[in-house]
């Protein structure tokens, strides 16, 4: 209307603000209502379908700096895209209000946050004696807390949590309803009169409550038990780490001889201390979601051999919630703090459930009365190229939206088997789901189900179309086949390269680098060392490895030691394994020896023709090993190999196996030759790239699949690639591994709906 600004610069103005971002369920309105009544506006904060809208009415220049003001101010959870300014008619208004929600709106565009770790406002109440949540195991505030594992269902408010049971105090109601308060509309909010209590079990009976129960559990962990603990997404198992007994006992009783545990530590220092912390390491560790960092091992840190054998990292996380930070602060400073299952099942998260099945693994259990709606494990991140990147979306990550660059219908993407997550859009985001796990078990479907029907829900959506592997023996495809809904094949390798585009927001066309295990290729053929060129609708294979025969099938992934025989063989290089005779008999013959490119299939040769891993107890441990022997050394010199022309083009490794056994024969340094190994998969990324674009004329690059989880290969290709003048892709929000292909399938399959109209 008018323009009050220009002509009277100390007189009444009135705007409105749309302001778009992650502003809903992050104390954001709050913060809005403080802000304004501090410099004396009136007005209103709304919710609605699009973010927040902001009428600010009063003097001119406090309207104008008030932008400013919400940047500066805003909360730690909260991230503002942008702020729309329009300007509005003085109408007199001087009180400001918090006005009710467009509340249809909102529940159908409503957002889910995911869990958060305690804040530092929290932190110091935690530990303050004269704050009335002094010690206090669940406070949290609009900054922090418990969300996703919680909700029941959508909107989001106390009700439909797993809180609903407990009525607040009247001081509790206060803070929540008092819309100038840290706590105005903290779901979770509770203090010690009207919260849930802590109770510790040992043997089906409760043997203390509050405090004691956190002290003897304390005790009970630094005198070697195990214990079991009630996390944010699920039940976690700890014991002493610098224990060697201990760690030794829990490896036992929950069968997992080497799969490696994650720490917990007390603080940044403890974690200093046994481990080499960069700075993107400690923004990691202390990140909102804090997740479990990878981080390169100290000696002579004290933690027990037996926490992760054969690797130079350690997997560590700070305290997540004020029981943990009880918890620590009289147990050891360094406890390992494990998913709470046997073997490969889902993490436990009831309280019955979780005291039966956990009953033969945990001593004791720190148990408490706020329920665990969803599970979700700790999530796990790595330092790669000087940022985070996923190895596992779990807890503080999951359900974070990635924005498509394309709206659709809703689709629901189902995955891969193997360290399954599914992703379910909305429009023009995609919310990848937390990692559910191996569908090769009874309780990982059923999980998978529920994950898949609950994350719709919560989205105010249901998909019609379901997006799956092409590979005919997968659960999830099958699961897919018989949904009677309108289904869209994705290949694994191409959802591998394409969640990489797709979360930088890019469309290609690209040169992909799928370096995997082994996936289906479109004709039924073993794939997984793919040099692909495509963009989020379909792919050409440029080239691939040689293909590598695998005798015996999937015993060739469980024993490395026949891939060792196999890949020797062909390269015509001597065999001296003791057990070689009926692996050639087979080879010779072709009987049960499929043949596959799988990258992550040349990793586990060459780690046992060194010797470092004849079998594995988890997957793709012999390549883990062999980086962490690489680790031990500075060699960066590749060894040759043959880009075979053709097309596809194949990159012949035939000479690179010669030249290992003669460096082993030698008696080389094997962390020499590790080292070397490294460096000549980075080289050939390097060449197949160039023969790519040669051909192709394309100089952007997307590096995906399980073995970019191994950072001197992702950091050895980025680097020659970026040398040679290439812009290079690399995972910052989904997971490299079969973690990731939910979203590259999702986004392939919203650009297939898209290209139909
Ligand atoms: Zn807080
Ligand atoms: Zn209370
Ligand atoms: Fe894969």
């Amino acid at each position: 209307m008018q323009a009050p600004l220009e002509r009277n610069p100390a007189g009444p103005a009135r705007h409105a603000l749309r302001v778009r971002g992650t502003v809903q369920g992050v104390g954001f309105r709050p913060m809005v209502y403080r802000v304004a009544r501090a410099a004396r506006l009136g007005g209103f904060v709304r919710n609605d379908a699009e973010g927040v809208v902001i009428e600010i009415e009063g003097d001119a220049r406090a309207v104008a700096s008030f932008p400013d003001a919400l940047r500066r101010e805003a909360p730690p959870l909260a991230r503002i895209d942008a702020i729309e300014i329009e300007e509005r008619a003085v109408c007199g208004e001087v009180e400001f209000r918090i006005a009710a929600s467009v509340s249809v709106a909102t529940a159908t565009r409503a957002i889910i946050p995911a869990d958060t770790a305690i804040c530092e406002a929290c932190l110091r109440e935690l530990f303050d004696p004269e704050d009335r949540r002094f010690r206090h195991p669940f406070v949290t505030c609009t900054d922090c807390g418990p969300r996703y594992t919680i909700v029941r269902d959508v909107p989001y408010d106390r009700s439909r949590t797993t809180m609903a049971s407990f009525a607040m105090c009247p001081e509790c109601r206060t803070e929540y309803e008092d819309p100038a308060d840290r706590r105005f509309h903290a779901e979770p909010i509770a203090c010690h009169a009207c919260g849930p209590r802590v109770a510790l079990v040992v043997r089906g009976e409760c043997v203390g409550e509050g405090e004691e129960a956190i002290a003897r559990a304390s005790a009970l962990l630094a005198g070697g038990a195990v214990l079991a603990v009630k996390g944010l997404g699920g039940y976690q198992l700890a014991v002493d780490a610098r224990d060697d007994g201990a760690v030794g006992l829990l490896r036992e009783r929950k069968r997992r001889p080497h799969k490696p545990f994650a720490l917990m530590v007390r603080d940044v220092d403890t974690a200093e201390a046994i481990a080499r912390l960069s700075e993107p390491a400690r923004e990691a560790l202390a990140s909102p979601a804090r997740p479990i960092v990878l981080l390169p091992a100290r000696s002579g840190g004290g933690v027990a051999w037996s926490v992760a054998p054969g690797l130079s990292e350690l997997g560590i996380m700070l305290p997540t919630t004020p029981l943990h930070h009880l918890l620590l602060e009289r147990a050891p400073a360094v406890l390992v703090m494990t998913s709470g299952n046997v073997a490969d099942e889902p993490i436990a998260k009831d309280d019955d459930d979780a005291l039966q099945r956990l009953e033969p693994i945990a001593d004791a259990f720190l148990v408490h009365e706020r329920a665990i709606h969803t599970r979700a494990d700790d999530s796990v991140v790595r330092i790669v190229a000087g940022a985070a990147q996923p190895v596992r979306r779990g807890r503080g990550l999951a359900p974070d939206p990635v924005r498509l660059d394309v709206a659709s219908e809703p689709i629901l993407a189902v995955g891969a088997d193997l360290k399954n997550a599914v992703c379910v859009t909305r429009e023009d985001e995609a919310f990848l789901s937390q990692h559910i796990g191996d569908l090769g078990s009874l309780d990982a479907r059923s999980f998978f189900e529920e994950v898949a029907a609950r994350l719709g829900r919560l989205l105010g959506v249901e998909p019609q179309v379901v997006a799956h592997d092409l590979h005919p023996e997968y659960a999830s495809t099958r699961w897919a086949l018989a949904s009677g809904l309108r289904t869209i094949a994705v290949q694994h390798h191409h959802a591998h390269v394409a969640a990489c585009l797709a979360e930088h927001g890019r469309r290609g066309p690209a040169v992909g680098v799928a370096f995997d295990g082994t996936g289906c290729g479109p004709s039924g053929d073993l794939w997984g060392g793919e040099i692909l060129v495509f963009d989020l609708l379909g792919f050409v294979r440029a080239g691939h490895l040689r293909p590598i025969a695998l005798p015996g099938g999937e015993a060739a992934i469980r024993e490395p030691w026949r891939l060792a025989v196999a890949a020797l063989a062909d390269a015509g290089a001597p065999i001296e394994h003791p057990a070689s005779a009926p692996i050639l008999r087979l080879l010779e013959r072709g009987i049960a020896t499929p043949r596959a490119t799988g990258a992550g299939r040349w990793f586990d040769a060459v780690s046992a023709i060194l010797g470092v891993r004849d079998r594995i107890t988890y997957e793709a441990q012999a390549a883990i090993e062999l980086e962490a022997l690489a680790a031990t050394s500075d060699e960066d010199t590749p060894y040759p190999f043959v880009v075979e022309d053709g097309d596809p083009f194949e990159l012949d490794l035939r000479p690179v196996v010669r030249e290992v056994a003669a460096g082993v024969g030698r008696g080389e340094p094997r962390g020499t030759i590790a080292a070397r190994f490294h460096a000549t998969m980075a080289e050939i990324v390097l060449a197949s790239c160039r023969a790519a674009r040669a051909r192709y004329g394309i100089d952007l690059v997307a590096l995906s699949g399980g073995c970019f989880q191994s950072v001197r290969l992702t950091e050895g290709a980025k680097a020659r690639l970026e040398a040679d003048g290439f812009e290079v892709l690399v995972h910052r929000r989904v997971p490299p591994n079969d973690g990731g292909i939910a979203f590259g399938q999702a986004a392939i399959a919203a650009h297939r709906l898209e290209k139909e109209g």
